[in-house]
């Protein structure tokens, strides 16, 4: 049996009780309610890269969803697209780009898979799955049937989505709308990015990868700095005036709410004394050597270790500056 180190990006996790890697929906469908019928312990899993397993895991089956497909019906503005929910997100950034459509390029090289990005409404430079997914397909653990959910029905927020908030079961396929554009519209993060010169989606896409390479934010076999969940958490919003009179010097950005600004993590870990490279005495985890906010495992590092220090993070940020720092992985097991 395959321990769950062997298939999450951080590299821990035990050995779940068993493990099914359905290759088409309607076997999606039917393994999930298989599992459901048995009222066990059940993990949904895609790419594991937003996944922390415990070293001891209780009974546990888990479903490794590997269900490919991309159907694309072009529209006089661009395309609608319905993606099978085991398809490698960055492929089908890729495979976007290089149709000549925009709206998901700034999102390449994020790991893991199409079905897995409405759950965290997973993001980068601006732009964020809630922007172009139309609709999804879902399979309801509570009624053990499936339903179509539109966008405007997902409660979609920074990094959250109804599927964080009790909407249990697995999304089966994911549609977007995505325009055909000569040139990227860039967001104000894209333009903090890159500048604000016209480029096209693919030159976009070749810029953000090469940022994020430099970051450690795209899987790299052998570099350690890339074996984790990538931001470890999220950018805390906190309100206008908190940020003027506690955080006045750390970078800050807009949000929807006029009163609220979305502060750096990464700027708030380093001024708590947590630096790049940094770890606990004799622990395998560490925060990455290139950016703070990641914790990585440099090699053999327990799922405690891992949990350790994050905490030690959160506790120095709370002690220096009050604010309570959000995990953006999910904690399996512990
Ligand atoms: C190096 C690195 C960089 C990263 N950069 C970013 C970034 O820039 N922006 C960002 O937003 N995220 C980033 N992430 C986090 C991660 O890539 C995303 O959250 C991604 O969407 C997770 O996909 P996955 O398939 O690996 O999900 P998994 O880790 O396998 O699962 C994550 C969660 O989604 C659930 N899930 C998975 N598939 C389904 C499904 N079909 N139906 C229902 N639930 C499902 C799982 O049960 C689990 O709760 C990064 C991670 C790494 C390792």
């Amino acid at each position: 049996m395959l321990s769950l180190r062997e298939v999450t990006t951080m590299r821990v996790g035990g050995s779940p009780a068993s493990l099914v890697a359905p290759q088409t929906s309607d076997e999606l469908i039917a393994e999930c309610l298989k599992v459901w019928a048995t009222g066990e312990d059940w993990l949904i899993l895609g790419g594991g890269s937003n996944i922390v397993a415990a070293d001891e895991l209780p009974l546990l089956n888990v479903i490794k969803v590997e269900t490919k497909g991309i159907q694309i019906d072009e529209t006089p503005t661009g395309a609608v697209i319905r993606v099978q929910a085991g398809e490698d997100w960055d492929e089908f950034v890729a495979h976007t780009v290089a149709a000549g459509l925009s709206g998901i390029e700034a999102m390449s090289g994020i790991p893991g898979t199409v079905g897995a990005s409405p759950v965290q409404n997973v993001g980068a430079y601006g732009q964020e799955v809630a922007d172009v997914l139309t609709r999804l397909e879902f399979l309801d653990y509570e009624t053990g049937n499936t339903e179509i959910l539109e966008n405007k029905d997902l409660a979609f927020g920074y990094r959250d989505s109804i599927f964080k908030h009790g909407k249990v079961g697995v999304i089966i396929w994911v549609e977007f709308k995505l325009v055909s554009s000569a040139h990227t519209h860039k967001t104000e993060r894209l333009i903090e990015a890159l500048g604000p010169a016209e480029e096209t989606p693919l030159e976009v896409r070749k810029r953000v990868l090469a940022l994020r390479a430099q970051k450690g934010m795209v899987l790299n076999e052998p570099d350690h700095d890339t074996w984790s969940c990538g931001s470890f958490f999220t950018n805390p919003i906190v309100s206008r005036a908190f940020a003027t009179t506690v955080t006045p010097d750390c970078p800050n950005w807009e949000t929807a709410n006029e009163d609220e600004l979305k502060l750096s993590a990464a700027w708030l870990i380093e001024k708590a004394g947590v630096g790049k490279g940094f770890s606990l005495s004799s622990s395998k985890a560490a925060t990455s050597t290139k950016h703070s906010l990641a914790i990585t495992n440099r090699g053999d590092a327990t799922s405690a270790e891992i949990v350790e220090l994050a905490k030690f993070i959160q506790t120095s940020v709370s002690n220096r500056f009050g604010i309570n720092l959000v995990p953006e992985p999910n904690l399996i097991g512990f």
